[in-house]
């Protein structure tokens, strides 16, 4: 019997016949990055307002969902099956059909018209912002599933995020998502797709494809292989060079599994030639740079980090999708060596935060005093956001410019005075921290130890749901991560400063 696929399949065999074949026969080996579980429920919260978005468009007729709870379709199929010949046309939500043993679930199915009579629209709904090449291979397997189940279809399109759409609140989301037709290009794929399920097939029957890794591991989608295919049994793994994926994929296919193994003479990225150099003699390279640009800095100074919340729908009036909304911040002030403070800002309330935030940090840092200090960063996203906040609320676009008029980067400075082997060829200050402090690895950190889960963490802690217990743990664990992050710039600085000691 043919392997039985979903389009999900066919797109993972469109990406690597390795992928597919793992997907089917290896699912223990698969591993999702925290940016990519992020992403799905992301994808779900957006399918979710296209079923309110489309929800009676269609002369007032409400739509059905189909349900699918795990195990079989078969009542999935059925109940599709039954809507799709009903007298009655309504949009279908989830409309699950299969041909030749290839499962679609179409997120909107629109009943229409055309000249020889009843037919219908496919919308797939996508989280990004606007429509990918990969998006039409996605829509030419459901056309061609849905054309081959027997119905008709007269229109496919991709109905895609509109980043520039602001919440005016309500509820109302008129316009936060935009259709793409893309009829044309599918209808013109559709005599390809059948190769496309052979050769699937054929990959996830057969042995383990033997296909090298590449750039095609991160593109379209990052691979949930890659901890499989990468090397990654040596001490300083080749993909700790960094730079292209295509010329890491042509040291891996040589053999090379170590930095250390790859001859200097195949380098020449500067970048890249530094690592291998500061990783072949196995001793962290310091400059003198580091202490000079640090010994400047006077006092006090301000060590700020923001954690932010994007909400593929936003929740809070006066928002766009994605944009980057801190609820948090640390800092801390040192006013003098050795004379240390901490201020810090978290909102729990699930009431949008960001007013509250600005102007506590407007008081905390001093804006309206002198001597006020530079701020120190790691990276320029703490700008990002303070911009964000200028934008927000005008009134304090004053006092928010003179805060950004004192930050200063400390990642710059790291980049071009350090280097440790350990940090494999990455210079975030979670990579660069165990190397100068070991007692504060993030790795020790209990619950919350990156970006995405303090997100997760705010997300989880403003649900009306949660029990007290759970919100006081997730409190803490906040706290003490933003707090981390601080720390971890104010033990960098005294790193760099005791350099020249
Ligand atoms: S990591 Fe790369 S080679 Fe391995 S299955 Fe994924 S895409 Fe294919």
């Amino acid at each position: 019997m043919a392997v039985r696929l979903s389009k999900t399949r066919i797109m993972s065999a469109l990406q690597c016949h390795k992928r597919v074949h793992l997907e089917i026969n290896r699912p223990e080996l698969v591993h999702h990055s925290k940016a990519t579980q992020a992403a799905f429920k992301m994808g779900h919260e957006v399918g979710d307002i296209a079923i309110q978005f489309y929800e009676g468009k269609h002369d007032g007729n409400a739509g059905t969902y189909i349900e699918y709870n795990g195990g079989n379709f078969s009542r999935a199929l059925k109940q599709t099956e039954t809507l799709m010949t009903s007298m009655f046309r309504a949009p279908v939500f989830e409309a699950t059909l299969r041909h030749d043993h290839v499962l679609v679930r179409e997120d909107v199915l629109l009943p229409t018209r055309d000249e020889s009579g009843n037919s219908w629209h496919i919308v797939e709904v996508k989280a990004s912002t606007k429509a990918k090449p990969e998006h039409i291979n996605d829509c030419a397997v459901q056309a061609w599933v849905h054309m081959g189940s027997g119905y008709p279809l007269s229109r496919i399109s991709l109905a895609h995020i509109n980043n520039q759409f602001i919440y005016q609140g309500d509820g109302v989301y008129d316009g936060i998502l935009v259709e793409v037709e893309l009829t044309q290009e599918v209808f013109g794929l559709l005599p390809t797709v059948p190769l496309w399920v052979e050769s699937a097939r054929r990959a996830a029957a057969g042995p383990e494809p033997d296909i090298p890794v590449g750039p095609h591991c991160y593109s379209p989608y990052e691979c949930a292989f890659i901890n499989y295919c990468w090397p990654c049994d040596s001490r300083y793994p080749v993909s700790g060079l960094k730079g292209s994926k295509k010329k890491l994929a042509e040291w891996v296919k040589a053999g090379y599994r170590d930095i250390r193994d790859v001859p200097v003479s195949e380098i020449s990225n500067e970048k890249q030639l530094r690592i291998h150099r500061v990783t072949t003699s196995g001793r962290a390279e310091l400059l003198a740079g580091a202490s000079e640009f640090v010994n400047e800095l006077p006092y006090p100074r301000f060590y700020l980090d923001f954690e932010t919340v994007s909400f593929a729908i936003p929740i809070w009036t006066g928002t766009r999708p994605y944009q980057a909304l801190p609820f948090q911040w640390s800092c801390h002030v040192e006013r003098a060596p050795e004379e240390m403070e901490h201020a810090e800002f978290l909102d729990l309330t699930g009431e949008p935060p960001m007013r509250a935030l600005a102007e506590q940090m407007i008081r905390d840092l001093e804006s309206h005093q002198a001597p006020n200090g530079p701020v120190l960063m790691y990276t320029g996203y703490e700008r990002t956001v303070i911009n964000g906040l200028i934008a927000m609320f005008p009134d304090l676009a004053e006092a928010l410019t003179a805060i950004t008029e004192r930050l200063v980067d400390l990642h710059p400075v790291t980049l071009a005075n350090y280097y440790h082997p350990d940090m494999l060829g990455s210079w975030s200050i979670k990579a660069v921290l165990p190397t100068i402090a070991p007692d504060m690895d993030y790795a020790t950190l209990e619950g919350i130890s990156e970006g995405t889960e303090a997100s997760s963490a705010y997300l989880e802690a403003i649900h009306p749901d949660i029990g007290a217990a759970r919100k006081d743990q997730l409190t803490l664990e906040l706290l003490k991560y933003c707090k981390h992050d601080t720390e971890a710039m104010v033990r960098l600085v005294h790193f760099f400063e005791q350099s020249s000691k």
